[in-house]
Formats: C-alpha cells, structure tokens, sequence
C-alpha cells in the first residue's frame, strides 16, 4: 500500500484529503504543524509527501529544504497562490509537483500518480555522472576531453554552449530555471537581455534535436526554465 505523508494545518483540507485518498487505496499519515511533519517523515518514510507552504511551526519550504537534504521522496506541495515565485521555489527546493489551492481532489490524484510513475521511471534514466562526462538520453558531455557526443557522433560546440547543454543533461528530469542557467553559465553580475538565453536556447537545439522546431530533449518550461528529457 502507498503511504502518503499530509502536512496541512486547514482542518477542512485535511479531513476532505485524508478521505478521498483513503478511498482511493492510499495510506495517510496527516499532521497539522510543521514542527510535527519531520518526526512524522521518520517515524512514517512515506512513499511521498504532500506538502503545505504556510503551515504552524516550521514552513513547508524549510520542510521540504531538510528533506531534500537526506532523500529524494517525491514531494508535491499545496500552495495558497499561484504566482511565478512560488512555482520556482517550489521546484528549486526540490519538490517534484505543486497544486495550487483551490485544487480537484482528482487533479491532486492524477499528480500523484505521475509523480509516483515519474519516480519510478526516470530513475535509471536520470543523468549518469562518470568522472568529468555526464551523460542522459544519448547526450555525453565530457568536459575532460571538452567533447560532446549525440547519439554517438561527436560534435563541436562554443563553451557557451558547451556550458548550457552540461547544466541540463547533468539535471536530466529537472527543470533548470531561467535564473540559474544565467547565474551559472554567464555569472550572478550578468545585466544583459535574458533574450540572450534564449538565442543560446534556439543554437542548442539546432545541435542536439531532429527538429529544431519541434524539440524532444531540450524542453521549454513556460515561464520557468528548461528542462532535458531523456529519448531514449
Ligand atoms: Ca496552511
């Protein structure tokens, strides 16, 4: 039986959450303060967390940070607002998903189980790092020998370009923020046009996809990053 852990201090939620994914076959352990949801994680070891982001106590955010710290337990959190701001710290922090509130107990479900699915399935895939070369979905970056192999052939990129694809295929799965590519590959003082990343973007795929204009690798993560998905 899949063991959910439910950190959520509105009563309302949690009675309605603890039903409806009971009847659904999930096991739930639900606390209602965040000073309560570390403990509980240990005494628990959930197959995933469903996180709150304003909660009594500890903050879903510092939560998720101190699990993330020790485990790769799917995370999906259940913020009050949808803005842009907590969709980037919500995934910075590691989470794997986010609901916003008000949100379909249905919704909430099928997230769940892609989640869940998600895990189990990227995990051989992710990126493999051996030595200086990380590797994902037939993309070798090896910054050792500065080579760069697709699907077995070697090709020549500029060091920008070099960088960037690096950064992805090392987070194969994840999604890389538009922020921290720039922080990471052009340094925390770069002023100029974030219109530059996306020229990098547009070269990049030129390189690494079939078809540049339909792209499978290197995906857009409207309004957040990019994220590098594994073809193979
Ligand atoms: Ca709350």
């Amino acid at each position: 039986m899949i063991s959910i852990l439910l950190v959520e201090d509105e009563a309302a939620i949690g009675e309605g959450l603890t039903t409806s994914l009971e009847a659904e076959g999930f096991r739930l352990h639900w606390v209602r303060d965040g000073d309560e949801a570390l403990e509980a994680w240990h005494r628990h070891d959930p197959d995933l967390i469903l996180l709150d982001l304003m909660l009594p106590g500890l903050s879903g955010t510092e939560i998720c940070r101190r699990v993330r710290a020790e485990s790769d337990v799917p995370i999906v959190m259940l913020t009050a607002k949808d803005t842009e701001v907590d969709r980037i710290v919500g995934l910075e922090l590691g989470a794997d998903d986010y609901v916003t509130k008000p949100f379909s107990t249905r919704e909430l479900i099928a997230r769940i189980r892609a989640v869940l699915r998600r895990g189990r399935a990227t995990a051989p895939a992710a990126a493999e790092v051996t030595g200086s070369a990380v590797e994902a979905g037939g993309v070798v970056v090896d910054r050792a020998r500065h080579e760069v192999r697709i699907d077995g052939v070697a090709v020549e990129l500029p060091p920008k370009e070099f960088n960037l694809l690096e950064l992805l295929v090392a987070n194969a799965g994840l999604v890389v923020t538009r922020e921290r590519i720039i922080e990471r590959i052009w340094g925390l003082d770069y002023v100029g046009d974030t219109k530059t990343l996306d020229v990098h973007i547009g070269r990049l795929r030129a390189r690494v996809e079939h078809d540049p204009h339909d792209p499978k690798r290197i995906r857009t993560v409207r309004g957040v990053g990019y994220r590098f998905v594994d073809t193979s």
